[in-house]
């Protein structure tokens, strides 16, 4: 869990807190409680309940937080357009083929951060989370098979697209080897 979350104040923190008054002790339960309550207050890009449907949201809801009255986010940022529909389908897919098989909130998640994948700022931000930290811990504890090939510590909305290039044998880097990429710093610098 990231040390920023004491450094969170105002609606944000108080959402929070009272999420995490009710959460189960599941992995999960500290970033999902930080992307409600950035997505209550206009902190993070997901659409309206994290990208779930109706019906899985309230399961997400109830498994994490039980008994929560706390209502459902709406949109922080765009709706996803037809035109990324299958976008979408493959990182769920690459996600999913990757899950550690431990919860079902794996599947959430993996929504979830397909949903924050379509927005533009580093994938943490967009996520709501508040720090890369808790977004690398969330990578690793959901899908651990993922983490273990993001060996240079690639910004991780870049390292899941390439990881879907290379899955579906589409090269679209315009240097052979990250070494001599003039792109470098797009996909391996500070990533805050
Ligand atoms: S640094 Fe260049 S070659 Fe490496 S993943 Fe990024 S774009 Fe592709």
């Amino acid at each position: 869990m990231s040390d920023l979350t004491v450094g969170v104040v105002g609606p944000a923190a108080r959402i929070y807190g009272a999420l995490m008054g009710r959460a189960a002790g599941a992995g999960n339960d500290h970033a999902l409680a930080c992307m409600i309550a950035s997505s209550h207050t206009g902190g993070s890009s997901l659409p309206a309940r994290l990208g779930l449907s109706p019906a899985l949201f309230r399961c997400l809801a109830e498994h994490h937080f039980p008994g929560t009255t706390l209502s459902a986010p709406g949109p922080s940022g765009p709706t996803v357009g037809e035109a990324r529909t299958d976008e979408l389908a493959d990182l769920i897919r690459l996600m999913l083929v990757n899950k550690a098989d431990q919860s079902p909130s794996e599947v959430w998640m993996a929504r979830i951060v397909a949903a924050g994948c379509m927005a533009s700022d580093h994938l943490w931000c967009d996520l709501g989370l508040w720090s890369r930290t808790d977004l690398t811990e969330l990578i690793c504890r959901n899908f651990p098979t993922l983490a273990a090939r993001n060996l240079k510590d690639m910004k991780w909305k870049r390292f899941l697209y390439k990881q879907l290039c290379e899955t579906e044998g589409i090269h679209t880097c315009r240097a052979p080897s990250c070494e001599i990429c003039d792109d470098y710093p797009g996909c391996f610098g500070p990533e805050a």
